[in-house]
């Protein structure tokens, strides 16, 4: 069976090509509004040829959580009964939808709940839209765009699921559709160099983040297992020429460690890191996830952030949202499954 959320406006016409054109419409419609075919007022015949080999069936809440600021997590059950995880945050300039590319994830980072388990499949891009969509529709008028900002920065890493997360791009900023400018898309990624290469000739205008969480590459690997793999200078390398195609701005991610990543060593050679780059720094205050890994206080996060700021590096501290309802990547899938077993 194939999802119809997986297919363009244009790949609608030429499946439906049987049917009027109209009819292609209302399909896209119909996923994006997270409806299925019982409401999607699609003719019975129509129906009844489509479900043999198409699925139309929005993706499953199975838990909503709500933190005292209002960020709502939610838990969402894919078609092969899969959890994927999905923020929604309400913010003064517009809501942002932090959602997961992966079930799971293979990248290993120590302090990140997502890869406890490892990956388990990619989502496809279909169901990164269907994500959205249910999310939208459970947050206002199905008919109307709730939010204004996705970020990629749920469980899973982007560029290990590519090819899907492109497509992604196309079927979310489609203007028949959700209309999401790109400017207004956020993709995360441990840096896997190659795919900032390949990334950076498709010329979209989203925001590159990076997340660095170390300076040095020694110290990376301990936390980063793809520091292995690339070092900081291959991933600031890909940046410069990300950067020349697409002449946006890119962000560092800064996860503060205690005694890890805070010293006054690491502002000083952040500092060299940026230098000549067009580039912000995001320091974000550690969710601890029940490892060794400690956070600093918020005080110590901003000193750090000061002191950044002294030697002219561009960058701010996170706010961060919905800690009390295990908001960071992966915490609430991890205990769910935990309490499964
Ligand atoms: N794989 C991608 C995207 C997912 S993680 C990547 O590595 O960028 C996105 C961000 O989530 C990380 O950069 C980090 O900033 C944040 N994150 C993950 N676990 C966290 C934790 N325990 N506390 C605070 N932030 C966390």
């Amino acid at each position: 069976m194939k999802l119809l959320s997986d297919y363009c406006l244009t790949e609608l016409y030429e499946i439906l090509a049987d049917f009027p054109k109209f009819r292609a419409k209302q399909v896209f419609d119909a996923i994006i509004q997270a409806k299925d075919y019982a409401d999607s007022n699609l003719p019975k015949d129509m129906v009844d040829k489509l479900k043999s080999e198409y699925i139309l069936k929005p993706i499953e809440i199975l838990k909503v959580l709500t933190s005292k600021d209002g960020t709502k997590k939610y838990l969402l059950k894919l078609y092969d009964n899969n959890i994927v995880e999905c923020v929604f945050l309400t913010q003064d300039y517009g809501n942002t939808i932090c959602m997961s590319t992966q079930v799971g994830c293979r990248m290993g980072c120590k302090f990140c709940a997502s890869t406890l388990n490892g990956r388990v499949r990619d989502l496809t891009a279909g169901e990164m839209l269907s994500t959205i969509a249910v999310v939208n529709a459970d947050n206002g008028k199905r008919t109307e765009r709730n939010f204004s900002n996705i970020v990629l920065m749920g469980s899973g890493e982007p560029f290990d699921n590519y090819e899907n997360v492109v497509k992604w791009l196309e079927l979310i900023t489609a203007e028949q559709g959700f209309n999401v400018s790109e400017r207004n898309i956020s993709l995360s990624t441990c840096g896997l160099v190659d795919k900032i290469y390949d990334f950076a000739k498709l010329n979209f205008n989203i925001t590159l983040c990076i997340s660095l969480h170390a300076t040095t590459d020694e110290k990376r690997k301990e936390i980063m297992p793809i520091a292995n793999r690339y070092s900081i200078a291959e991933i600031v390398k890909a940046l410069k020429a990300y950067i020349k195609e697409n002449k946006r701005r890119v962000v560092f991610e800064y996860c503060l460690i205690k005694g890890v990543n805070d010293s006054e060593e690491d502002i000083n050679r952040l500092k060299e890191i940026t230098k000549g780059l067009l580039s912000h720094v995001n320091v974000i205050c550690l969710n601890p996830n029940g490892g060794s890994l400690k956070a600093t206080t918020k005080q110590e996060a901003l000193d750090f952030v000061n002191k950044l700021n002294k030697v002219g590096v561009s960058a701010t501290l996170r706010r961060s949202q919905g800690s009390d309802i295990e908001g960071a990547c992966g915490m609430l899938r991890a205990k769910t499954l935990k309490e499964k077993e």
